[in-house]
């Protein structure tokens, strides 16, 4: 409920940022991607880990809707009776003079505001019984208020706070407006606008059910804070980012996300730390020691992942995929393939598998200056990747014998 000031999400956010790239002796280490495509969804093409600002920011956004939505609970009556002085002509009532927690809220407006999603566009109202909604300053009936599409008329409108219920009444079926003013139209403008205003609002037919207040950008059009947070996450992405659609979730996620950063091109090979200030002597593949060693090498160009590819192919008895150039195109590639939507999906498990451990075998070699024959890396993807579908697919009737040979059509419908 209270707006968390910028100072406290920033030291928030530099904890959890602290948690996932790791800090030493005071200093961090290298932080591989922007902490803001880390918290963007992932439908957005980020990390998905959440944004805690917008979270903030939804949860006082809902006590906007609330004070509309639920106009009897005490909570809506006593903030009406400490900040309403029926004077403002604003969403909700704000009384300057009082500091906390009600000012807290009406200022996360200005902060959606500032992030292009205006609060008083978003909360709508499907009309009920009009109790809910004032006549001249919600929006209800058209795309604006009446009070900004009548002005003649509202200016001589007695209670401009008035609710829709209490110019409505329903005789015989029909509904039957009563508008008092304090004198009647005069000019020849006031009475067109008069005019209009009672035809556009006697298409609205009020009912015994509740004014139903609800979030304009929701599929739906229902309120709720994830609808809110979403918007803001949407919001915050300037640029269009293309989306990761290759999670699986038969991989387990240290190893989905060892893909996701390769193909970002974020991985620690040595181009990439060089360009990120590092000082390294030896720019050359670890491995095959002839090319410098950037993340299409490592994954694709090196002639012992070459080697990898073409085993895992054959093993697959599919195309040969060594002739992909980088880790996108791999992972995109069981896609091409035919075959049923959960045999691809496995062929995508042991792509992954098999980038897993051509970055582990990497690192054997240069920390540990032992190099694995493609027979062993060959064993160990065979290995994951059953263990991962066995234990993270609901797939029956995959037994190892028939793995060894990858005879699995049959049983993956
Ligand atoms: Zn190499």
């Amino acid at each position: 409920m209270f707006l968390a000031p910028k100072k406290v999400i920033k030291a928030l956010e530099a904890i959890r940022r602290d948690f996932i790239w790791g800090r030493k002796a005071g200093k961090h280490k290298i932080r591989w991607i922007a902490w803001s495509q880390m918290t963007r969804d992932r439908a957005l093409g980020g990390m998905g880990l959440g944004n805690l600002r917008n979270t903030n920011l939804a949860f006082m956004t809902k006590w906007w809707w609330k004070y509309k939505a639920k106009p009897k609970e005490l909570w809506t009556r006593v903030i009406k009776a400490i900040h309403d002085n029926n004077r403002s002509y604003k969403l909700i009532p704000s009384n300057k003079k009082v500091a906390g927690v009600w000012k807290d809220i009406t200022k996360a407006g200005k902060e959606l505001e500032s992030m292009g999603v205006s609060i008083t566009d978003e909360l709508t109202v499907e009309v009920g019984n009009g109790k809910a909604i004032k006549f001249w300053l919600d929006r209800w009936s058209g795309d604006r208020s009446l009070k900004d599409a009548y002005p003649g008329i509202f200016k001589i409108a007695e209670n401009k706070h008035a609710m829709v219920a209490d110019y409505v009444t329903v005789l015989q079926n029909e509904n039957q407006w009563f508008i008092t003013c304090t004198r009647p139209p005069n000019t020849d403008e006031e009475w067109s606008q008069w005019a209009n205003l009672l035809q556009q609002i006697n298409g609205t037919r009020v009912s015994g059910k509740e004014d139903r207040w609800g979030w304009k950008s929701d599929s739906k059009g229902i309120f709720s804070v994830a609808a809110v947070r979403n918007q803001l996450n949407k919001a915050e992405v300037n640029q269009e980012v293309e989306e990761w659609k290759l999670w699986n979730k038969w991989v387990p996620p240290k190893a989905n996300y060892f893909s996701w950063r390769a193909a970002l091109e974020k991985i620690s090979v040595k181009r990439e730390l060089v360009r990120r200030g590092m000082n390294i002597s030896n720019v050359l593949c670890p491995r095959c020691g002839v090319s410098e060693e950037t993340v299409d090498h490592l994954i694709c160009e090196c002639r012992v992942s070459q080697r990898i590819w073409v085993e895992v192919s054959k093993w697959l008895k599919v195309p040969s995929i060594s002739g992909r150039r980088n880790c996108k195109e791999l992972m995109e590639h069981c896609y091409t393939l035919k075959g049923s939507g959960d045999w691809r999906k496995i062929i995508n498990v042991v792509i992954q598998a098999a980038l897993w451990n051509i970055w582990k075998s990497r690192n054997d070699k240069e920390f540990e200056g032992h190099l694995r024959n493609e027979k062993e890396i060959l064993d160990n993807i065979m290995e994951d990747s059953f263990i991962w579908v066995k234990t993270r697919s609901k797939i029956q009737g995959i037994v190892w014998e028939r793995w060894l040979d990858f005879n699995i059509r049959d049983v993956v419908s």
